[in-house]
């Protein structure tokens, strides 16, 4: 990716800064002066911290001419998404329900961002409460794909995903809890990871549903999302769900090559309902792995196509749930009233945005007394169903691929009055929240409109390694994807 500021990526920021070659002062400002020059158009931050990234980057100076080396990170500029906690600075989830919160606490990922040299530049737009596939239910304004201004970068990390391809920043954060960060990197042509459930701590993340919720990075290479992934990942005793287990290494295996994996297409996710010119890329991905030593197959994963009706009584159940501790007393927003009771049905009232609501609903219903075990309790049975099939897959297949996302970035206001057709974006991605799996989206070239389209590569839980080689080999092999700079102008 190139931008006017050079082509860093975050490898070799941090190799120039802990050198004592760049200073992190000089790395932040084209950064921050690209914000001020795009974002206004674009929207990506709900907030920019300029001055704290400032002081942030000549501290980490002071520490290197002192012979200190201050981490894998250092000076690397990093976007986060506005659902992670950070001390102090105001955290939205786009809502307004959170209007006035400062977390007292840090995000376990980003005292990890800190203490490895990394140094924030600001809060990254989403939908309200992460729920959306667009960034468009942010209480605070859409974001646009700096691909295309007209169009939606993706959800519900479009702000994170927007922020790399614009380059404001080499790496982001995101969360995905049915494909809000695989879907936006596809949209907006850079690569994002959904690790396996437990990898990464989410202490600190506001939760969605909890079972689904995973914290990953955004950048404009494998190897930086594998680099920022190392930092991030490993056990964390504050998340009961993290996996007590060193964080895998991941820059290393890089330069494996694909040599003998078995690699699977998803047969039920690349034909219907997927736009052809994705299919095509998927086909052209696949037959590249091919050359480059890897066995393709079909595979066929059937209650896959499942997913989107089993997620959407799951996530909304456990979100309605999440949710509850939005009162007017806790946190944020409080529209006063006669009573407690009116008092919280004013603030959740005004607080929340129309989706919100309606997952509210949904997730309410799900889980009453007398529908509970129609709908919940089947969709857990379904839940089983599909992580069985992709168990049976694994059998045969190493790791397997299929399309990040049906389309390209669809138009702003396109979908935004049809919830269904919203959530059918994320046909593809959802069953590996599902079953804990781990997934990756990579750009792979173009759609006849010329928007980037993301191939996705899927690995069982703990299979970050084989995801990783697959997802090399694919950007070695990727048609000469369209790259943006800040100014807006594309390049080829
Ligand atoms: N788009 C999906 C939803 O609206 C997934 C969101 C996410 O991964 N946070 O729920």
């Amino acid at each position: 990716m190139s931008t006017s500021h050079g082509t860093a990526t975050a490898v070799d920021i941090a190799a120039a800064v802990r050198a004592g070659e760049r200073s992190a002062v000089e790395v932040l400002e084209p950064y921050l002066a690209a914000i001020e020059a795009r974002d206004a158009e674009l929207h990506a931050f709900n907030l920019v911290t300029a001055d704290e990234a400032r002081d942030a980057a000549a501290a980490l100076d002071r520490r290197v001419a002192a012979g200190e080396d201050p981490g894998p990170l250092a000076g690397v500029p990093v976007a986060l998404k506005d659902n992670l906690c950070t001390r102090g600075v105001p955290t939205t989830c786009s809502s307004r329900i959170l209007e006035g919160w400062r977390p007292p606490y840090d995000a376990t990922v980003v005292a990890r961002l800190t203490a490895a040299g990394a140094v924030s530049v600001g809060k990254t737009n989403l939908d309200e409460f992460a729920m959306g596939s667009s960034t468009e239910n942010s209480a605070f304004g859409p974001t646009r794909n700096p691909h295309d201004p007209t169009r939606v970068p993706g959800g519900s990390s479009g702000g994170s995903a927007a922020a790399v391809a614009a380059g404001f920043a080499p790496v982001a954060l995101g969360s995905d809890t049915g494909g809000s960060i695989r879907q936006p990197a596809a949209l907006c042509g850079v690569v994002g990871v959904k690790p396996t459930y437990g990898l990464v701590s989410r202490y600190g993340l506001v939760a969605f549903a909890s079972s689904l919720d995973q914290i990953g990075p955004f950048a404009t290479t494998v190897r930086d999302a594998a680099l920022l992934l190392e930092v991030i990942a490993g056990h964390d005793p504050c998340d009961s769900t993290s996996i007590p287990q060193p964080a895998p290494g991941l820059v290393d295996v890089l330069d494996r090559g694909v040599e003998g994996l078995r690699v699977g297409v998803i047969a039920e996710l690349t034909g219907e309902g997927i736009a052809p010119d994705v299919a095509r890329r998927v086909t052209e991905a696949a037959e590249a792995l091919e050359r480059a030593g890897a066995t393709v197959g079909e595979a066929s994963v059937p209650a896959a196509a499942l997913g989107l009706s089993a997620y959407y009584l799951i996530a909304p159940a456990e979100a309605s749930s999440n949710l509850a501790r939005y009162d007017g007393v806790r946190y944020g927003l409080r529209v006063d009233a006669r009573t407690t009771g009116e008092m919280m049905e004013a603030s959740r009232t005004a607080g929340f945005g129309d989706e919100v609501k309606r997952r509210i609903m949904l997730g309410t219903y799900a889980l009453s007394a007398g529908y509970r075990d129609a709908y919940y309790g089947k969709a857990l049975r379904v839940r089983t169903l599909i992580a069985r099939d992709f168990a049976a897959a694994y059998e045969r297949f190493d790791v397997l691929l299929s399309p990040t996302s049906p389309t390209t970035a669809f138009p702003i206001g396109d979908k935004a009055a049809d919830p269904l057709s919203m959530y059918l974006n994320d046909v593809c991605t959802i069953p590996t929240n599902l079953v804990g799996d781990a997934a990756m989206s990579v750009p792979f070239g173009t759609g006849d409109d010329g928007l980037p389209v993301g191939v996705q590569v899927l690995a069982p839980a703990l299979g970050e390694v084989p995801m990783f080689r697959v997802g090399a080999a694919l950007e070695a092999a990727a048609p000469g994807a369209a790259a943006v700079r800040p100014d807006g102008e594309e390049q080829p």
